[in-house]
């Protein structure tokens, strides 16, 4: 039953974080709001989130990352470096070794 309760979780999160994608244009503010309640639903129910919805958001200030918008994206040495402009939040992320790779070489 505990299974149960974390796929219900993670369709609230995916759906939370596909309506902040929605209101981002109008209202940046309601969608951090989405973002803030999907990841206190990560929080409760200890849910791992899957790569493609931790790659939306940053997760130190939960604001939707919109490269060229809200993130700045480059590649150095390797490794996408993935800047939130909203906290300055760095994240690097190996290109080889992702999931999605290891998926494709298969
Ligand atoms: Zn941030």
């Amino acid at each position: 039953m505990k299974e149960d309760r974390k796929t219900i979780a993670l369709e609230r999160i995916s759906r939370l974080v596909e309506l902040a994608e929605e209101v981002w244009p109008q209202d940046p503010l309601l969608s951090k709001r989405y973002l803030e309640l999907a990841w206190r639903i990560k929080l409760r129910h200890r849910v791992k989130l899957p790569e493609v919805l931790k790659d939306r958001f940053c997760r130190k200030c939960r604001t939707l990352l919109k490269p060229g918008s809200t993130s700045r994206v480059r590649v150095r040495s390797g490794r996408v470096v993935r800047t939130c402009l909203e906290c300055g939040h760095v994240k690097r992320i190996p290109l080889r070794g992702r999931r999605d790779d290891r998926i494709n070489k298969q």
